[in-house]
């Protein structure tokens, strides 16, 4: 079986460039965040098991899932949230470990921004940490999405702090300059795992 690298960081990290860089070195990466948005829709088990949380509204006519719509319900919601999470991540969970299996490289990536918030580190090889000064995560977003600097801001405070997942990364990467420097940093850590 293949060993499984965590690739992790906050807002503006650089974690997808990151992971755009290790596929280029030619490893597969798991796009956690990415394959969740999929499976609501493609996954019927799971559409069953979010209906009976929230309701068919969930669906639109189309049966898509209505994104908005559950945001305006586990809103405020704490508990309704949690069981919505404990519903979607076994099912990413099992996504994952389907995907492993059809793999053939010796390492595999996971990328996920919840990787210590949900402790899935745990269950990694290995984990890879992508950080940068706030200020320049807040640039790099503002100039992605054209957000203001408070927006970025926000959603960062509402994060795990920096110092936290430092602790917890088996290797860190400092996203604080160019692309250059990103890819040569990339690299040596994918070819320093043993
Ligand atoms: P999010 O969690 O918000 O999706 P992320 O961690 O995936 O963010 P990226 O999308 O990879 O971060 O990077 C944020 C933005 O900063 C992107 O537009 C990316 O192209 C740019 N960027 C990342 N690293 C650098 C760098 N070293 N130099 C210049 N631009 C960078």
């Amino acid at each position: 079986a293949p060993k499984i690298i965590g690739l992790t960081g906050g807002i503006g990290s650089g974690k997808t460039t990151v992971a755009k860089f290790i596929e280029d070195f030619g490893f597969p990466v798991y796009y956690s965040d990415d394959r969740a948005k999929e499976i609501v829709n493609d996954n019927e088990d799971l559409k069953l098991k979010i209906k009976e949380l929230l309701g068919s509204d969930a669906y639109d006519k189309d049966e898509i899932y209505d994104r908005k719509f559950v945001a305006g319900k586990v809103f405020n919601d704490k508990e309704l949230l949690q069981s919505l999470n404990e519903i979607i991540h076994p099912a990413v969970r099992l996504d994952f470990e389907d995907w492993v299996k059809k793999q053939t490289k010796y390492l595999v990536f996971k990328e996920t921004a919840l990787l210590f918030e949900l402790k899935l580190h745990k269950q990694c090889y290995r984990s890879v940490l992508v950080t940068a000064e706030d200020n320049i995560r807040i640039k790099r977003v503002m100039d992605r999405d054209g957000k203001t600097y408070r927006e970025v801001q926000s959603v960062m405070e509402k994060q795990m702090p920096e110092k936290d997942k430092i602790k917890l990364a088996s290797c860190v990467i400092y996203n604080n300059t160019n692309l250059d420097d990103l890819k040569d940093q990339t690299e040596r850590i994918i070819f320093e795992i043993e």
